[in-house]
């Protein structure tokens, strides 16, 4: 009977099936993204850090500057005051105003230059922790590859060497039929179910009784109206 044919062309292609996902899903594979994806992620935190970086070189340097002019306009100051000391109490009183406003903006600054030394002097410390961890997952990674590379090449060879036994198989199955199983396969799979007890074993509904006898009948390939399957009568 044909649904025998199509049943036995099933078990091989099922098989293929689960070596390629077994490939997919392969430890070495899985690894293998793992590290890749890790590398990507510390490229995108070495980028941000150095963005980060550059943007706080740029504020540092223009605080610096900052700093740099107001200690010559204190120096300036200074240098009035001894020359050509205030004539009077009033003068005297605005020109220490002026002194320690310019002290105070001066500390201020130096507070802020501290603090951003600091901050660089971190990310600076991050950046070549990630640059040896990095390193240290490209080493694996490396390794890896060699390994996974020989085991790819030998499982597809594997794998194609079963599609090959597939398609021998499925030339011995109805080409309309073959269709019908394909067409199923792309929404359900396996595309056949047993009929076990009056019920589809895909599904397990209980199929009603006008269904069970189409397949005893066997003169029509008859699906599961729930799942879809081909139901397939083993006479078991
Ligand atoms: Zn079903």
């Amino acid at each position: 009977m044909q649904l025998d044919t199509l049943w036995s062309f099933m078990q091989v292609d099922m098989e293929a099936d689960k070596f390629e996902s077994q490939m997919r899903q392969s430890p070495n594979r899985q690894k293998l993204v793992k590290a890749r994806d890790f590398l990507k992620d510390q490229q995108a935190n070495m980028k941000k850090l150095e963005n980060d970086v550059a943007v706080m070189q740029d504020r540092l340097e223009a605080v610096e500057d900052e700093a740099a002019r107001l200690e010559k306009v204190l120096q300036g100051l200074t240098e009035t005051y001894e020359s050509n000391p205030p004539a009077n109490a009033e003068d005297a009183q605005k020109q220490a105003e002026a002194v320690a406003k310019l002290l105070d903006t001066l500390q201020r600054y130096e507070a802020e230059l501290t603090k951003m030394r600091k901050d660089a002097d971190t990310k600076d410390r991050q950046q070549k922790e990630i640059r040896v961890r990095a390193a240290k997952t490209k080493i694996e990674f490396d390794q890896l590859k060699v390994e996974y590379d020989k085991e790819f090449k030998a499982d597809t060879a594997k794998l194609q060497e079963m599609r090959a036994h597939t398609e021998q198989e499925a030339k011995k199955v109805d080409a309309g039929l073959l269709a019908k199983y394909r067409s199923i396969k792309q929404h359900c799979t396996p595309p056949m179910a047993k009929l076990v007890n009056g019920q589809c074993s895909g599904c397990f509904m209980s199929l009603p009784s006008a269904t069970l006898l189409d397949i005893r009948n066997g003169d029509r390939i008859v699906e599961c109206d729930n799942c879809g399957r081909i139901l397939y009568d083993a006479g078991e």
